[in-house]
C-alpha cells in the first residue's frame, strides 16, 4: 500500500505561518522572493539618497514587507508605515534591478494591506474621494481653472507651507507657450486613436489636450471620442485603494472598447503607466482580466505614437529647452527616446542636457501634498540642475511633474517654465500653419 503524499502546501499557503494570509501583500510574495538583496537599487532611490536610511531604500522596504508577512513587525507599527509612506513610487529601482523585482506592484500591495490597520490621512482621503466621483471632480476642476486664471495663485505662491505650494502649482498651469491657431491637416493613415482626457489634464491642461489631438491628427491618426471614460485610477492604486482603482479601470476599459480605437493615447505618464498595467490590476477578476489586458496593450504614451509616425517636422521654433524624464514614463513604461524624437522634430529647438534628468522631481501623485518635507528635499536638486542649464523651458510629459517643477520654479524665482513636449510640437506646427 502506497502512503499518501502530504498535500502540497504551495497553492494555498505560499509562506507557512504567514502572519497576513489572504492579503494583497501575501499575494505579492513571489515578487518579494525575487529580491536577492544585492543593493544595486540603492543608488537609484531618491528617498535613500535623501534620507540615508536603509529602511527608506527599495531593499529595506522589501525587507519590511517580508517581515510583515513573517509577523516580526506589525502592520500598525508607525515606523513601518512611515517608511512605506515615504516611498515616492517612482520605480527608479525597477530598471536597475537584475532580478526583475516588480517593486511598484509590491508597494501597491503593501499599501493596500496596511490600509486596513490605520486611517488614510484626511487630505489624501478627500482627494481620492473627489477624483473617483465625476460629479465632484468637474466642479472642483472648474473652480481650480477659474482660480488659476486670476492673479491669486501667483500672489499666494510665496507663502510658506502646502497652501503656498498648491497655489504655485495652480499658477504654473497658465504659463504655456503662445501659438497661433491652425487647422490640422491629416497626413497619411496611421490608425484610429482615442485619447484619455484625464482628470488634471482635462481640468487644468486643456490646452495640452487640444494640442495632443492636433499633433496626432497632423501625423496621420484619426481621432475618436471615448465617452464614459473616468479617472485612470493611478492615484487610488498608489495609495493602496485597489478597490476604487479597479472600479475606475473597468469603466475605462468599457469606454475604450466601445470607442473602437486601435490605440489609446495618453499624455500623462502616470495615467499611461497604470493603464498599461490594467491586466495586472484586474488579474483576479475572471470577467475583466482578459479585457483589461487587451485594452492595456493598446495604450501608448502620445510620444510613442508621434515617434512611430516620424513625427512630421514642424516650422521653426528658435528656443532653448531642457528635458526632464517623468518617472512613470522612463522607469515604469520604459519609454526614453520617444519624447526626445518629438523634440528633435522641431527645427530651431536647442535641447540642453539636464543633469540627473532621470531622477524623480518629488511629485509622485499626491505625495507632494502628503509628504511635503521629503518631496521638497527631492525637488531641490532638480531645480538646481534646471537653473544650471539656463534653459527657459523644461519639457516633461506628466501633469504631476509639470505642476511640481512649475511650482518649484516659481517659488525659487527661476524664470524657466515647465511645458509638455506636445505643446512645443504644436507651436512648431502652428508656425508652419499646418
Ligand atoms: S536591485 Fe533588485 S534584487 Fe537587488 S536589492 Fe534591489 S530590489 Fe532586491
Ligand atoms: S519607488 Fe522610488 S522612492 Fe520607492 S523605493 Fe523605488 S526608487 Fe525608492
Amino acid at each position: 500500500m502506497t502512503a499518501a503524499l502530504p498535500a502540497d502546501p504551495l497553492p494555498h499557503d505560499p509562506m507557512p505561518g504567514c502572519a497576513l494570509p489572504g492579503t494583497p501583500l501575501a499575494d505579492a510574495l513571489p515578487g518579494i522572493n525575487a529580491c536577492v538583496h544585492c543593493g544595486f537599487c540603492l543608488q537609484a532611490c531618491p528617498t535613500y539618497l535623501n534620507l540615508e536610511d536603509e529602511n527608506d531604500s527599495p531593499r529595506g522596504r522589501i525587507f519590511l514587507m517580508r517581515s510583515l508577512l513573517e509577523g516580526t513587525v506589525k502592520p500598525d507599527d508607525p515606523s513601518v508605515q512611515q517608511h512605506i509612506d515615504q516611498c515616492l513610487g517612482c520605480r527608479a529601482c525597477e530598471p536597475v534591478c537584475p532580478s526583475g523585482v516588480p517593486y511598484g506592484q509590491l508597494l501597491e500591495a503593501t499599501r493596500a494591506t496596511l490600509r486596513e490597520s490605520r486611517p488614510t490621512p484626511f487630505l489624501a482621503r478627500l482627494i481620492l474621494f473627489v477624483f473617483a466621483r465625476e460629479w465632484l471632480l468637474r466642479p472642483a476642476m472648474f473652480f481650480s481653472r477659474i482660480l488659476a486664471a486670476t492673479p491669486i495663485p501667483t500672489l499666494l505662491s510665496g507663502i510658506n507651507g502646502r497652501l503656498g505650494f498648491a497655489m504655485a502649482m495652480l499658477a504654473s498651469t497658465g504659463r504655456s507657450i503662445e501659438r497661433s491657431r491652425y487647422r490640422p491637416v491629416r497626413h497619411g493613415e496611421r490608425g484610429k486613436v482615442a485619447m484619455l482626457r484625464g482628470c488634471v489634464m482635462d481640468g487644468l491642461f486643456n490646452t495640452t489636450n487640444r494640442a495632443t489631438e492636433r499633433v496626432l491628427a497632423v501625423n496621420g491618426y484619426a481621432m475618436l471620442d471615448a465617452p464614459g471614460q473616468r479617472c485612470c485610477g493611478a492615484l487610488h492604486a498608489h495609495a493602496g485603494d485597489l478597490a476604487t482603482a479597479r472600479s475606475l479601470a473597468r469603466r475605462n476599459i468599457a469606454a475604450f472598447e466601445r470607442s473602437g480605437a486601435q490605440f489609446i493615447a495618453v499624455n500623462a505618464a502616470g495615467c499611461g503607466a497604470i493603464m498599461k498595467e490594467y491586466g495586472h490590476l484586474l488579474k483576479d477578476d475572471p470577467e475583466w482580466h482578459e479585457r483589461a489586458a487587451r485594452v492595456g496593450a493598446r495604450v501608448r504614451d502620445v510620444s510613442e505614437l508621434l515617434a512611430a509616425a516620424g513625427p512630421r517636422e514642424g516650422g521653426p521654433l528658435p528656443i532653448r529647452v531642457t528635458y526632464d524624464a517623468p518617472c512613470h514614463l522612463q522607469h515604469a513604461q520604459r519609454v526614453t527616446q520617444a519624447p526626445l524624437t518629438v523634440l528633435a522634430a522641431i527645427p530651431g529647438l536647442e535641447l540642453v542636457p539636464l543633469h540627473d534628468s532621470d531622477q524623480c522631481c518629488g511629485s509622485a501623485g499626491i505625495y507632494n501634498l502628503i509628504e511635503p518635507d521629503t518631496s521638497d528635499a527631492v525637488l531641490a536638486p532638480k531645480l538646481a540642475n534646471i537653473r544650471a542649464t539656463g534653459a527657459p523651458w523644461v519639457a516633461t510629459g506628466n501633469a504631476g511633474c509639470l505642476m511640481q517643477i512649475g511650482a518649484g520654479l516659481i517659488r525659487a524665482e527661476i524664470s524657466a517654465r515647465s511645458i509638455h513636449p506636445v505643446d512645443l510640437l504644436d507651436a512648431s506646427y502652428a508656425a508652419l500653419g499646418q
